[in-house]
């Protein structure tokens, strides 16, 4: 009978039933984890039969014995953050975030904290927290800059800057710095006629006429071919988030694009599909200080 009847489903109707049954058990194992800490502190377990905790949380939930060990040292780490514990004791955010930003929790930010746990998905909060973590190391190293007065010489990134460039190239430079020619001069020249032709096209692609023809033909979502250009000749084709290395995927407006009916690209930024979903999450004041 139950055979018949699941064959006759459509998939759609299969996939609705998974995922209505799949959210109702994940939240009843975020709210059977968050009672866990009290029952702990009760000692339920024993007056009930059970030989530890552990033991309790595994034959009634199934609940492993390292997210038994990781529920408990979170709420002994969120002692003095009343936000983010009730954020874990009342199930409202599973065990597995909480401890992402359980490194990063201090008793000012927990709010913020809590608000981006429960918002962002697993994989954009690990990067997340990620960024926070390389804003911190940043202001100690240029805390410690500020000491050390000596040698300015910044450390460069672990990139192979020869082996990006091709043979050709590479031979046209060695002649001209057997000539004499001030190769590192030359280069530089070069980079910044470069940043200069940038700014103009941007300055033209914001005000000008190609600028104002767009806006004014009827304000369209789509990102034109030529601003699109304009972005990867400035930024390249990574993330424009500067501790982020990935590939971007999504132009996104750092205006909202509903208010602003434009694509200045003064207020575009290409992002990766974390930073992406991170930067539709967070305050304008945050987002702002990541930008390069
Ligand atoms: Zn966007
Ligand atoms: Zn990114």
């Amino acid at each position: 009978m139950t055979n018949l009847l699941m064959t006759d489903m459509t998939d759609e109707k299969l996939y609705g039933l998974c995922k209505q049954y799949g959210a109702c058990a994940l939240e009843a194992r975020r709210k059977f984890m968050g009672l866990l800490p009290e029952v702990q502190r009760r000692h339920l377990y024993a007056k009930k039969g059970f030989g530890s905790v552990k033991e309790f949380a595994a034959k009634l939930a199934g609940v492993s014995e390292e997210q038994v060990r990781l529920v408990l040292r979170l709420e002994r780490k969120f002692e003095d953050k009343p936000v983010l514990k009730i954020a874990l004791t009342g199930g409202a955010i599973s065990v597995n975030k909480l401890a992402r930003v359980a490194s990063i929790a201090t008793t000012e930010n927990q709010e913020h904290l809590a608000k981006m746990a429960s918002l962002l998905p697993n994989r954009a909060l690990e990067v997340f927290v990620r960024d926070v973590k390389e804003d911190t190391r940043t202001s100690l190293r240029c805390v410690r800059a500020m000491h050390v007065h000596s040698n300015p010489q910044q450390s460069l990134p672990d990139v192979n800057l020869l082996e990006s460039m091709d043979t050709d190239l590479q031979k046209n430079l060695i002649e001209r710095l057997k000539k004499g020619i001030d190769i590192n001069q030359l280069i530089k020249e070069l980079l910044q006629k470069h940043d200069e032709e940038i700014a103009v096209e941007k300055e033209e692609l914001a005000n000008g006429e190609n600028g104002k023809v767009e806006h004014e033909k009827k304000a369209s979502r789509y990102i034109p071919a030529k601003i699109r250009y304009h972005l990867q000749s400035e930024h390249g084709t990574k993330c424009t988030i500067s501790t982020c290395e990935k590939s971007a995927t999504t132009i996104h407006h750092t205006q909202r694009f509903a208010l602003s009916q434009n694509h200045d690209p003064n207020f575009l930024a290409q992002l990766c599909r974390e930073h992406h979903t991170i930067a539709h999450s967070i305050d304008r004041t945050y987002w702002e200080k990541r930008q390069m």
